[in-house]
């Protein structure tokens, strides 16, 4: 079974779609960072001309860059400026909705929190657009707020238990005020939901991504929550046998950034196991 909603989001397609058309103009373009987390993606595109490098450094004068969906901080734009690259930006709306936000309430003198990880690149993005940005990635992390009145918002792919449990632990904090706005993505909500929905009517859940993809992680995370047997694989090639042992009915799921050959590519061979065993 495949849960209702998976796979690509639109930030994601967007990013890749308008990689592939300035690879078709321009033959060589640089990506701040992965384009997206997922190596076989990254390596398709590698084959077209896309070079990915992790530091503005490396990209030479005159160059175009494109900027993911995760977005990049102030700080390198403006350094990509200086340079005088051709700036092709494919950050998700909802990112930079996020970033526009966290500006907004700094200027308003807003302490600004953000409720992610702190090394995630979405999240650096968002630090970097600000002058002070706190980053809380679980409740011992509050200690580094200090004082002040708080403007918080949340990484888009976290989920709102998560969300919702870290707002309440800052309340019980003490803070004086806390202005709220709710930067998760629906998209990613969704996904989690019919993620969790899945797991708990099947024996064995797998859940499809990147390593480094922090939606994918949090969909593994969610499903291990309420059906234990569940693993995060990046793609067939790491599915073992043995895992499937005992378990008659099986649930598939994939993170925003996990390309759809790869879901049928495994739904196909774990289906040919079904039918053997
Ligand atoms: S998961 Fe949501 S926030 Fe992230 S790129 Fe996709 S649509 Fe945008």
């Amino acid at each position: 079974m495949v849960a209702e909603k998976y796979g690509f989001c639109a930030g994601v397609r967007n990013a890749i779609s308008t990689a592939e058309k300035i690879l078709s103009e321009k033959g060589k373009v640089y990506s701040l960072g992965p384009i997206i987390h997922n190596p076989g993606v990254v390596e398709r595109l590698a084959k077209k001309g896309l070079v990915t490098v992790d530091d503005v450094g490396q990209i030479p004068a005159g160059a175009t860059v494109l900027i993911r969906s995760h977005g990049a901080a102030s700080e390198e734009i403006a350094h990509l400026k200086q340079k005088n690259v051709d700036i092709v930006d494919a950050t998700c709306v909802l990112v930079k909705r996020m970033q526009q936000i966290a500006m907004q309430m700094e200027e308003q003198g807003y302490k600004v929190v953000i409720v992610g990880d702190q090394n995630h690149p979405e999240v650096r993005a968002v630090v970097g657009c600000t002058t002070g940005a706190v980053v809380v990635g679980n409740e011992s992390d509050i200690s580094t707020i200090g004082t002040g009145r708080l403007g918080i918002v949340c990484q888009t792919t976290q989920s709102p238990e998560f969300f919702g449990q870290m707002l309440s632990a800052i309340a019980r904090a003490g803070f004086d005020e806390m202005k709220v706005i709710n930067t998760l993505c629906k998209e990613a909500i969704k996904r989690q939901q019919a993620a969790v929905e899945l797991c708990r009517k099947v024996d064995i859940m797998f859940v499809l991504g990147g390593r480094e993809s922090a939606n994918t992680q949090k969909l593994a995370e969610l499903c291990q929550k309420y059906n234990k047997k569940t693993f995060h694989l990046q793609n067939w090639d790491e599915f073992d046998k043995k895992l499937v042992f005992g378990s008659r009915t099986a649930g598939v799921t994939a993170g925003a950034s996990t390309p759809q050959w790869i879901i049928d590519d495994f739904v196909k061979n774990l289906s040919a196991v079904e039918a053997e065993s």
